[in-house]
């Protein structure tokens, strides 16, 4: 029969010497290569004290943008669903009644915006699809949970911060992007 790797070692039936049968000198050899790792560098660290540092490509989890005045970018045009592989995204549009031109930029926004992180890939083209710059991929995690519908995001979850309400927050959420251009 043909062998289906080339690595295999045959099993020796030879009868155990008296050494061998001691077990110590295979327990000798085990215990020096546990102390030859004490010396290594550790490939651990001590999160969450220590974090390492993301790779600049790093995709976590979504966070629907809003304009340097607070208003929700987002104008429920669904390219983001449309372009989602996963069919992780699901919205409700609803019109802007006048009063509102503070809460949202456009005439119509997402009265309902949901995103299923299980199904989620984090592959980045909803963002790609979105022409208002009001959704993105942050440099956070989305934290584990016990229950599967905890991980359907709505838009309290989804939503940054309020730039003026909380600028900490909103700067912390931001990261890296707040250094780029504002998409019109
Ligand atoms: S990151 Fe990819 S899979 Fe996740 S919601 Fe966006 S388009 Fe869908
Ligand atoms: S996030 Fe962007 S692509 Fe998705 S519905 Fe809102 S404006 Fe459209």
């Amino acid at each position: 029969m043909q062998a289906l790797t080339t690595k295999s070692k045959e099993v020796s039936r030879e009868p155990m010497s008296f050494w061998e049968k001691m077990y110590l000198p295979a327990i000798f050899k085990g215990m020096m290569i546990t102390f030859s790792h004490i010396f290594k560098k550790k490939p651990t660290i001590n999160y969450p004290e220590k974090k390492r540092p993301f790779s600049p490509v790093f995709r976590g989890l979504q966070i629907l943008n809003r304009d340097e005045e607070g208003r929700e970018n987002c104008t429920a045009c669904g390219l983001c669903a449309v372009a989602c592989p996963a069919e992780a995204i699901t919205m409700e549009a609803a019109e802007r009644q006048p009063g509102e031109e503070n809460l949202y930029r456009e005439e119509k926004y997402a009265a309902k915006y949901e995103i299923n992180m299980l199904r989620c890939i984090f592959c980045g083209l909803c963002e790609e699809a979105c022409p208002k710059d009001a959704i993105y991929l942050s440099e956070t995690f989305t934290p584990a949970d016990y229950q599967r519908k905890q991980f359907i995001y709505g838009k309290k979850d989804l939503l940054i911060p309020h730039p003026t309400e909380d600028p900490e927050a909103y700067k912390k959420a931001l990261g890296n992007r707040a250094k780029k251009e504002p998409v019109n």
